[in-house]
């Protein structure tokens, strides 16, 4: 099973960060030891003062593929889930000022929680997807997947270029707006639509 995270694929995120509007979608991958389920807790790290959150749509992926059609891109996923894409920003912001991979900042333990997976079928149409994340009741963040600047069914054609998807397979589609530092004793409350799926607590 393998993670992919697409990065600045919202422009108001992209814009936050001071990063340039991709003309290609940019990815990235986590290991499947980042994964946290069930709303377990995330624990802190000791090797980062700064560690950001990013509410994320996840696709799982269902079948084997390779070399995906956007236009099919469609039949190779039918649920969904939230997920937070945790990012040592300090480490991250040291990765790129020297040219280096993301892997420590992005792909450390717990930095992937995610929710259960949902049918598709239960929110409609995948490009028209509200989700939000909440910290100690206060909203964050705020997305619809309508403003993903690559769509989910043009990220799998994408991918599926250079690497072989295969069912199990999670895709993260990108963060909106509004990202910023976690801290101990926090707790995280992401919504799709107005279905609480992530609920848990930093440590
Ligand atoms: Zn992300």
């Amino acid at each position: 099973m393998k993670i992919i995270c697409i990065g600045r694929n919202y422009i108001n995120h992209a814009r936050e960060l001071k990063n340039p509007v991709p003309e290609k979608p940019v990815f990235f991958m986590k290991p499947g030891s980042a994964l946290v389920i069930k709303n377990r807790p995330f624990y802190y790290p000791d090797f980062s003062n700064d560690v950001h959150h990013e509410i994320e749509i996840v696709v799982r992926i269902n079948k084997v593929g390779k070399a995906i059609d956007p236009e099919f891109a469609k039949r190779y996923y039918n649920e969904i889930a939230l997920g937070v894409d945790f990012t040592a920003r300090d480490l991250q912001a040291e990765c790129k000022k020297n040219g280096l991979p993301w892997e420590i900042a992005k792909g450390f333990d717990y930095s992937a929680p995610i929710s259960k997976f949902v049918p598709l079928n239960r929110y409609g149409y995948i490009d028209n997807i509200d989700f939000r994340l909440d910290i100690n009741g206060e909203n964050v963040q705020k997305g619809n997947s309508r403003d993903m600047i690559f769509h989910v069914n043009e990220l799998i054609a994408y991918v599926s270029r250079f690497m072989t998807l295969k069912t199990g397979d999670l895709m993260f589609t990108g963060t909106p707006a509004g990202v910023g530092p976690v801290k101990v004793g926090d707790r995280l409350e992401g919504y799709i639509g107005e279905d609480k799926l992530l609920d848990f607590e930093v440590k």
